[in-house]
């Protein structure tokens, strides 16, 4: 079906100037705001909103199917070290100041150990502390869900992060006072390298400026053939 229309020239559309029309604003003065006070008000939300990623430690098996899915690069797989132990498989971390909340990480996830949950209310002042709980290795859901009963009103789980960058410790103030400790040992796919011993990295370092190989020492074999040689 064809429509026809026509643009209405601009001289028709042009609102004439009003004196009283500004001030009829001033009503919204004495008017409930439409608005809500988040962090402060409560907003009923929609069922399975797609907020905080969580993540079962032990069913993860470090596939990276999340990572290389993530189109916004938010994901990095990282290498943990709980109670002296490093877990068998690298985890997810997740850059919330990436991540669009598309979730195609938690549909991509083969045994189901990605989820996430409604919480979506992440607010800082912008500190440089503050600025870690950007970075986020996800807890178990149940965790997640314990601490919702507590705290009803779709904050984030955790009150502060702190990240050593010497010791490379990672501590969680949960918001019901719990307190999670973890190591992070390295990044990406495959396991980090065992730390080498100072002595060992000097000595390879030292080789590599001088770029010569290292003498080798005469052994006794060595030198008995030599003596026999010169008697001969
Ligand atoms: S929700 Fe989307 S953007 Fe966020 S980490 Fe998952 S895949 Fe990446
Ligand atoms: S969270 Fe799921 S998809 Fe990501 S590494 Fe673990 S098992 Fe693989």
């Amino acid at each position: 079906m064809e429509v026809d229309f026509k643009v209405a020239p601009e001289e028709k559309v042009r609102k004439k100037p009003s004196f009283i029309k500004p001030w009829m604003g001033l009503k919204y003065l004495f008017k409930k705001p439409v608005t809500i006070k988040i962090p402060y008000e409560r907003v009923q939300i929609a069922k399975d909103y797609r907020g905080f990623h969580t993540l079962d430690w032990k069913k993860c098996v470090g596939c990276n199917f999340c990572g290389q899915i993530c189109p916004a690069r938010a994901i990095e797989m990282t290498w943990i070290e709980v109670d002296g132990k490093m877990e068998k498989r690298p985890h997810p971390k997740i850059d919330y100041g990436r991540c669009t909340f598309c979730e195609f990480c938690v549909d991509v996830c083969p045994p189901g150990a990605l989820g996430f949950i409604e919480n979506y209310i992440l607010t800082t002042e912008w500190k440089d502390e503050e600025l870690e709980l950007f970075d986020w290795v996800p807890i178990h859901p149940d965790k997640f869900r314990e601490i919702n009963e507590k705290f009803p009103d779709y904050r984030f789980p955790v009150e502060k992060i702190e990240f050593n960058k010497e010791t490379k410790e990672v501590t969680y103030y949960l918001r019901d006072g719990e307190v999670m400790k973890f190591k992070i040992l390295g990044y990406g796919i495959r396991p980090p390298k065992p730390p080498t011993k100072p002595a060992q990295k000097a000595a390879a370092k030292a080789a590599e400026k001088n770029d010569t190989k290292p003498v080798e020492k005469p052994t006794e074999k060595k030198e008995a053939g030599k003596i026999e040689e010169k008697k001969e």
